[in-house]
């Protein structure tokens, strides 16, 4: 028997050490592990690894993408509320073309872009944008920001 063959067995003595005194949430369900006797999470059954770590995570992709979707949702929020108010004070109210330019559209940004932010915010939302592949986080952080340039596209240079 190598010892590569014995790394893994190797890998859970260190692992329930580590775990036998400390309170470790487990990364997927946050379950606490103080005491765990196998490599598995007893609530969620994910395979656990003992990892030597950064100190400071690296949050630049999920910061750029949730800076997007924040500005995106906010633009599409105030920009609704401004043509709303400004609405309600004239008594004069867009329709056709211009309603769906200036109300409908805003709206349906702001309705989608606020939700992914909110998720993307949580706890939750940055674990799972943190498992995700390279790939998948890059799409994540382009289509915040797609979405904010059609947005504001759209808004600026077909509303005048
Ligand atoms: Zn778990």
């Amino acid at each position: 028997m190598s010892t590569r063959d014995l790394a893994p067995a190797v890998d859970v003595i260190a692992l329930r050490e580590f775990l036998a005194e400390r309170d470790e949430a487990c990364p997927s369900c946050s379950y606490s592990l103080r005491g765990l006797t196998t490599d598995r999470c007893p609530e969620c059954d994910e395979p656990l690894v003992l990892r030597v770590n950064l100190a400071e995570a690296r949050l630049g992709a999920w910061i750029t993408g949730l800076v997007a979707l924040v500005a995106c949702g906010g633009a599409g929020a105030i920009c609704l509320l401004v043509v709303v108010g400004v609405s309600v004070v004239e008594n004069d109210w867009p329709t056709g073309d211009r309603f769906f330019m200036i109300v409908t559209y805003p709206a349906f940004v702001a309705s989608v872009a606020v939700p992914a932010a909110v998720a993307l915010a949580l706890p939750r939302g940055r674990r799972w944008f943190r498992k995700q592949g390279r790939a998948a986080r890059l799409w994540v952080v382009l289509g915040g920001w797609m979405l904010l340039g059609a947005f504001a596209g759209g808004f600026f240079l077909l509303v005048p």
